[in-house]
């Protein structure tokens, strides 16, 4: 049996590091007011350091987009920080905020509708350029740089010239990344950017990414509902539910001894390649539908769908249990009364 304990810290804090890269805690933002205040973010923490990868799961409604626009500089939190190396982006105006504002960038879902059909690859890529025409000064300066994030992605010099409805889906998801790398960002938001291509498409776009992060050093948030597309890409994985954390740790950690009932549930529900797993493992069914964000449950809010709530989950709001990282990196946590301690604990 792991050893565990309860705490208050933060989620993803080891101590004695550096600065992260990127740190946010305790950020809650709800939208409305009375009867129809909504929400979205409840105290989420999330911290990411330089070059690494933060898998974003969760289903719709749980806060996973409006995080993003938050993490963006979009969306000013109702309560708590954001840091990016120490410095809050909402402080920022004029020149600084548009320095800042280059260091974050997004690749969004769907390259068929996120890219202008009028313009060409070359101008889509340069886009970015117009606001920030100091990073790229002249013009021989910026076809070289076009050609080389052509490169970077696995593009031709000569698709420069070519425009969105002649590339493929995955062609045009490698643009939207090379535009996305045209301000050298340090970190790249990703919103489910390969949940609209073929699974073989989606496999070398994941692989795109992982070139390009181990070469530049550049960090991705990773949006999916697809736990195999986040087993595969992310370091670290965030779970989250009606606007709240309530898992995180390291990939592997959180895939194989999931503490919390919701990421068992998640995961066993998830397609498993390993015959022994897939025949070990049982789909938990969760009962009823996601409640509404207008209406979040007393106690802990995932109770309603629990097959292990007790009366205390009623009542009580779940303490963060802190599990030690079997690897070396962050502690796994979890918000739950009762958590899971082995995979042998899901039925
Ligand atoms: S606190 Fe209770 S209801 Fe919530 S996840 Fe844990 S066991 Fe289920």
């Amino acid at each position: 049996m792991t050893e565990s304990r309860t705490t208050t810290a933060a989620p993803g804090a080891p101590a004695g590091e550096n600065p992260p890269l990127l740190e946010v805690s305790g950020v809650t933002k709800s939208f409305g007011g009375g009867r129809r205040r909504l929400t979205a973010l409840d105290g989420v923490d999330v911290r990411l350091g330089r070059g690494e990868t933060l898998g974003l799961v969760g289903e719709s409604g749980c806060g996973k987009s409006t995080l993003a626009r938050v993490l963006l500089g979009l969306e000013r939190p109702d309560a708590g920080t954001v840091r990016y190396d120490g410095v809050d982006p909402f402080a920022l105006r004029g020149k600084e905020l548009l320095n800042w504002r280059r260091r974050v960038q997004m690749v969004f879902q769907d390259p068929f509708a996120s890219l202008n059909a009028r313009m060409s690859a070359a101008d889509l890529i340069s886009e970015p350029w117009r606001t920030h025409p100091d990073v790229v000064p002249d013009a021989k300066a910026r076809e070289k740089r076009i050609r080389e994030l052509l490169s970077l992605v696995g593009l031709r010099d000569g698709d420069a010239h070519r425009y969105p409805n002649e590339f493929s889906g995955g062609q045009r998801q490698r643009i939207g990344i090379a535009r996305a790398l045209a301000l050298d960002p340090d970190l790249i938001v990703c919103d489910e950017p390969v949940s609209a291509l073929d699974l073989s498409v989606q496999a070398q776009v994941l692989n795109v990414l992982s070139e390009l992060q181990s070469r530049l050093g550049v960090a991705y948030v990773f949006i999916s509902h697809d736990l195999s597309v986040v087993r595969y890409i992310a370091d670290r994985v965030t779970v989250m539910y009606l606007g709240k954390v309530i898992e995180h740790g390291e990939t592997e950690d959180v895939f194989d001894r999931p503490q919390h009932p919701y990421t068992a549930a998640l995961m066993s529900a998830a397609p498993v390649l390993d015959a022994s797993r897939a025949a070990h493992d049982q789909e938990i069914q969760l009962k009823g539908e996601i409640p509404s964000p207008f209406d979040i449950p007393s106690g802990c809010r995932f109770r309603t769908r629990c097959w292990r709530a007790q009366d205390t989950c009623a009542t009580e709001a779940p303490p963060l249990v802190v599990r030690p990282s079997e690897g070396a990196g962050d502690d796994h946590t979890a918000l739950c009364h009762f958590p899971l301690e082995a995979r042998s604990a899901w039925a």
